[in-house]
């Protein structure tokens, strides 16, 4: 279920009150700047203004409205939601004109400068990799966090225009909304998370769920307000004795309890597989004091201690985040206390300054620290900053976003040097990890390490507050299995690098001893050689093939049965080739007169598959993926595995959908859960094979005492047909819940 576009085909404009509307946006815009504008930045925000609203003069937005809004709305969450300045705002309100209109980069620069110039060229260039859609989109995030953005500013831009297109999403055809949004999820909440932006990454996650899943978006949502009185009960009970000891304290102090996202609420939902009614942290309760900066650790602390005064915590989740913040700055103290009626309630207590560190990142952040005159100096400091974070080694693209991926969600460590120096690692790092984040040619030689005065080998996992020194020797090599004993990108980027380096070097003797052979067998090493000789040793490289010669894995007598080597007349393919999806999709065109492919009618025209991970029905909302060795497999747009798809091979998505035909019948899995009872499984298959003919294709059961939990795997025609049979499996005296599930293990989806 999805919101249909609008249609806008007879749109009556009032081009006055459209005016008003621009202008009043325009001022609002202003007005958010204010506090941050120097001098003659008002002037520049206005020429810009002018400069954009006359080259998009005649253009809409696909929802119809003036496309000047959206420009507008970009720079406006540039300032309110990033926290940038006068620069950002010029190059945000221009970021189309150069792509869309006849304004030339020349213009821009010959009026703002050179530095605008080239936030708004890094910005069309992006755009242009990021629309081609050709390529795969985790190269381009790549290259946009690179080669495109010297000045970082551009990736904070960037992020801003992808949050007012997720906002303004409704309008864009259904293929385009899901290609957004899990380019979204799959790429831009993870950055927006890295630099410290939580009201945006939050944002972005809940718009990605309400594009590829409304259902599940509005159920949560109603649920979240359906228990809003009882919840808000619940909170005024328990704040009440804290608030009257704080207002002892003599510091304003706000009291908020908001819940958690809708996104994560869903994620929680469908890792820990329990109802919306199980997620027991649905909210915290988060305790914020004005304070002078001086003081507001021994105020945060003096809260800490009125709160475990009246409610007992739980002594593991103590957080403190102020002593030592998160690596994207996140400063904050966390406990889970027990409330009178048993329950756990987190509470987080913090200050003003770092509340809205929370939400803006260091943006907010640099702007507490000086007044409004420093503030694009200090803006200069955090983005050097955001730049130094997002450096990485040379990884190819798709280890890269792994990578940054895997690295964000991972908690910290705090570890000391010899000499008392404080350093911040992830979690699980080893002392080889930390052997390289403190330089490379110490992790080169590292040969293991001192943990609080104890010898450990370099992959020893380091814990919060070990102190260690790293012990080298000159004569330490990197080697294969080291990859294995660290966790960091960095470390596993630099092993490589080395690695590589080292082969390289094989590779280069082994080229001498190949051409010494060859000369001896009276053959030239061309090009055509090469590739004989690597069809020849089933190598697929030629530094492989060198390597190896280097190495003496290939040795004489193998290379010399090359002589008799008679090249196959047909040349193969790589077997790892993508297929031509354009073809695929001319072929379904040409059949059908749409490009879009009917399962259960197309069979004729390409062979496709229902994907193993989500087993996908009719009813369902899916799409088609050209994968490289199994030809087209079919999701469902909800399917866990959708987002690295479609985010990362975008150009191989085919559209698909049903037929109307119900003759066939589907595979689709069923997770029963309920309490234990004599006679329950037999009841539960009763109700599933004689009543409503459904043909069961496997059954597994769990029995734990007292609960027990099945899967079952079933034949059924449609989602309408699963939901009758959901409704009348939970009517089984026992049952609990029934969902459907998706297996994430096992299949290889690409
Ligand atoms: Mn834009």
């Amino acid at each position: 279920m999805y919101l249909e576009p609008k249609k806008n085909s007879a749109v009556v404009v009032d081009v006055v009150e459209e005016k008003r509307e621009i202008i009043g946006r325009y001022r609002r815009l202003l007005r958010k700047a204010k506090p941050v504008l120097r001098e003659g930045d008002a002037k520049l925000i206005k020429r810009a203004f002018t400069m954009a609203m006359e080259a998009h003069k005649n253009m809409r937005r696909k929802s119809g409205e003036p496309y000047i809004f959206h420009p507008l709305s970009v720079a406006e969450i540039c300032v309110e939601e990033v926290g940038l300045g006068t620069t950002s705002i010029v190059a945000a309100l221009l970021h189309d004109v150069v792509e869309d209109t006849d304004i030339q980069l020349l213009d821009i620069e010959r009026i703002f400068g050179k530095k605008i110039a080239k936030i708004v060229d890094g910005l069309t260039k992006i755009r242009g990799v990021f629309e081609a859609g050709t390529s795969a989109q985790a190269e381009n995030f790549r290259k946009m966090l690179f080669t495109l953005s010297e000045d970082v500013r551009v990736i904070l831009i960037k992020l801003a225009d992808r949050l007012h297109n997720m906002r303004t999403l409704e309008s864009m055809p259904r293929n385009k909304q899901l290609r957004v949004s899990s380019e979204t999820i799959y790429l831009y909440a993870p950055l927006a998370h890295r630099l410290g932006l939580n009201a945006i990454k939050t944002e972005l996650e809940d718009l990605y769920l309400r594009f590829t899943d409304y259902n599940t978006y509005r159920d949560i949502a109603n649920k979240i307000d359906e228990t809003k009185t009882s919840r808000n009960r619940f909170i005024k009970q328990f704040v009440q004795p804290i608030t009257e000891e704080i207002e002892k304290l003599n510091v304003d102090c706000e009291i908020k309890s908001r819940p958690k996202s809708i996104y994560s609420i869903f994620n929680k939902m469908r890792k820990q597989n329990i109802p919306f009614e199980e997620v027991y942290d649905l909210f915290a309760i988060r305790i914020i004091l004005d304070t002078p900066i001086e003081q507001e650790k021994s105020f945060c602390w003096q809260v800490y201690s009125i709160v475990t005064d009246y409610y007992t915590p739980n002594p593991d989740r103590l957080r403190d985040w102020i002593s030592t913040p998160k690596g994207n700055g996140y400063e904050s103290l966390h406990t889970t206390v027990m409330a009178k009626n048993g329950q756990w309630v987190e509470v987080q207590i913090r200050t003003k300054r770092m509340d809205e560190i929370a939400e803006k990142g260091y943006a907010a952040h640099w702007k507490y620290k000086d007044n409004a005159a420093k503030y694009e100096s200090n803006l200069e400091k955090w983005l050097v900053r955001v730049r130094e974070t997002l450096e990485k080694q040379d990884l190819t693209a798709l280890e890269f976003v792994d990578d940054f991926r895997g690295n964000l969600f991972n908690e910290e460590v705090f570890v000391f040097t010899p000499k008392g120096e404080l350093k911040t690692i992830a979690k699980g790092a080893t002392a080889l990890d930390f052997a390289f984040e403190i330089h490379t040619d110490i992790g080169a030689k590292c040969i293991g390490a001192k943990v609080n005065q104890k010898l450990v080998p370099i992959n020893h996992v380091l814990k919060n507050g070990d102190q260690i020194e790293i012990l080298t020797s000159s004569k330490q090599k990197p080697n294969e299995d080291w990859l294995r004993f660290v966790t960091s990108s960095k470390a596993k980027g630099k092993i490589k690098d080395l690695l590589k380096e080292d082969r390289r070097k094989v590779a280069e003797e082994g080229k001498e001893i190949l051409q010494r052979k060859l000369r001896s067998m009276k053959i030239e090493l061309s090009q055509k050689v090469s590739e004989q000789l690597r069809d020849f040793f089933k190598v697929s490289s030629q530094l492989e093939l060198l390597f190896k010669i280097g190495k003496g894995i290939i040795g004489a007598t193998e290379l010399k049965k090359f002589q008799d080597y008679k090249p196959s007349p047909l040349k193969k393919h790589a077997p790892s080739e993508v297929p031509d999806v354009k073809a695929i999709e001319q072929e379904i065109k040409a059949k059908r007169h749409e490009d879009t492919l009917l399962i259960g009618e197309d069979m004729d025209v390409v062979e496709y598959k229902l994907a193993k991970c989500c087993t996908p029905i009719p009813g369902d909302e899916v799409f088609g993926f050209v994968t490289v060795n199994e030809g087209i497999k079919i999701h469902r747009a909800n399917c866990p595995n959708a987002p690295e798809l479609l985010a990362n091979h975008g150009n191989r998505v085919i559209k698909a959908k049903w037929t109307s035909q119900h003759e066939v019948a589907f595979l689709t899995g069923l997770r029963v859960v309920g309490t234990d009872r004599v006679g329950l499984i037999n009841d539960v298959s009763k109700v599933i094979s004689e009543e409503l003919k459904v043909n069961m294709s496997s059954l597994s059961f769990k029995t734990d005492p007292g609960i027990f939990s099945g899967e079952i795997m079933l034949y059924v025609n449609d989602t309408r047909h699963l939901e009758t049979l959901i409704s009348k499996l939970e009517k089984v005296e026992g049952v609990e819940q029934v969902s459907r599930f998706d297996s994430r293990a096992g299949e290889k989806v690409s």
